[in-house]
C-alpha cells in the first residue's frame, strides 16, 4: 500500500521523538518542504498517498534530521520575526531568543530616520527584521564571513528589503569614519568548553559564530569598547548575551560610559539582552 501523508507523518514522528523536542513540527516541515505545500494543505490531504520519488526525498531529509542536523539547515529555511529566512551552514540558525533584541530596539526607537549598525549579522536576521519594521532607517550590516554575508544579502534581495547595506569585515573594521545612532549585535558568547556545545544541533553550526574566548565575553568586550567611537551623541547599543553574562555586560557598558543600562529576559525567562 502506498504511504499516505498521515502514515508518513506518524512514522516520522515516532522516529524523531528521541532526537527532537518538536517531532511533529519537524516531520510536518520536512514534508511541506519536500512536497512544496503549506501546513494546511497537509491537513486537508492527510489521507492522500504520494509518489515514491517524493517519499525517498523525504526519507533522505529525515535521515539528516535524525542525525542531529538542525531543521533549518535541512529545509534551508527558518522563520524569524515575521520573515522567512534562507539559512546555510555558514550562518547560525536564528533563534526565537534573538527576537527579544528586535523587540527592545523597536520599543525604544521610533524615529523616522535613524542609522543603525548590526555587527556579525549572519543570516541577516536582526538587520532584516528591523528593516522590515522601519523601512526608512539606514541599516548597515557587517560580518567577518563572506559566505555568511552572501546568505544575508540573498535574504535581503528575496525579501526586497533595500534599506540594508552589507559590508564584509570583523566588527568595526570595515566602517572607517562612519557614525551610527544605534548599534546591535548577537555576537558569539558561548565559553570554549561549555558543555551545551555538545548538543548535536550546535555541532552543525559555525563555531566562530558561537564561541568566544574569555569565558564567552571577548567579542562582547570588543564591541562595547569600540562602540563610543562609532556612536552619535545619545546613541544606544543592544547586545545579546548568555543567561549568566548580564552583570558582566552591564558593568562593561557602564565602564565604556553608557547610561540607563538594563537587561531584559527572553521568552524562556533568561537574561538575554542588555542595552545602554
Ligand atoms: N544562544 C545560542 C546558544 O547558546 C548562542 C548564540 C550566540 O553565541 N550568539 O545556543
Amino acid at each position: 500500500m502506498p504511504a499516505t501523508i498521515d502514515s508518513t507523518l506518524r512514522d516520522a514522528r515516532a522516529r524523531l521523538a528521541p532526537v527532537s523536542d518538536s517531532p511533529d513540527i519537524d516531520a510536518r516541515r520536512l514534508l511541506e518542504h519536500v512536497l512544496g505545500v503549506s501546513g494546511s494543505w497537509l491537513i486537508v490531504h492527510a489521507r492522500d498517498s504520494f509518489d515514491r520519488d517524493a517519499h525517498s526525498r523525504f526519507e533522505a531529509l529525515l535521515e539528516r534530521r535524525l542525525a542531529g542536523e538542525p531543521l533549518a539547515y535541512v529545509t534551508g529555511r527558518v522563520g524569524f520575526w515575521t520573515l522567512d529566512l534562507d539559512v546555510t551552514a555558514d550562518v547560525l540558525v536564528p533563534r526565537p531568543d534573538t527576537e527579544t533584541l528586535v523587540e527592545a530596539v523597536l520599543e525604544h526607537h521610533d524615529a523616522q530616520s535613524l542609522r543603525l549598525l548590526d555587527l556579525g549579522t549572519g543570516s541577516g536576521a536582526i538587520a532584516l527584521a528591523l528593516a522590515s519594521e522601519r523601512p526608512n532607517w539606514a541599516i548597515t550590516a557587517t560580518d567577518a564571513s563572506k559566505s555568511a554575508l552572501a546568505c544575508a544579502q540573498a535574504n535581503a534581495e528575496r525579501l526586497t528589503l533595500d534599506n540594508v547595506t552589507f559590508t564584509v569585515g570583523p566588527w568595526y573594521a570595515p566602517l572607517e569614519g562612519e557614525l551610527f545612532d544605534v548599534i546591535v549585535s548577537n555576537p558569539p558568547y558561548v565559553a570554549p568548553g561549555d558543555l551545551h556545545l555538545d548538543a548535536p544541533a550546535l555541532q552543525h553550526e559555525p563555531q566562530a559564530a558561537l564561541i568566544a574566548e574569555d569565558n564567552g565575553l571577548a567579542d562582547l568586550e570588543r564591541i562595547i569598547t569600540g562602540a563610543p567611537a562609532r556612536l552619535n551623541a545619545g546613541g544606544a547599543i543592544y547586545l545579546e548575551h548568555g543567561n549568566d553574562q548580564g552583570a558582566a555586560v552591564r558593568s562593561k557598558l557602564i565602564a565604556a560610559g553608557f547610561e540607563a543600562v538594563a537587561t531584559r529576559r527572553d521568552l524562556g525567562g533568561n537574561d538575554r539582552v542588555t542595552h545602554g
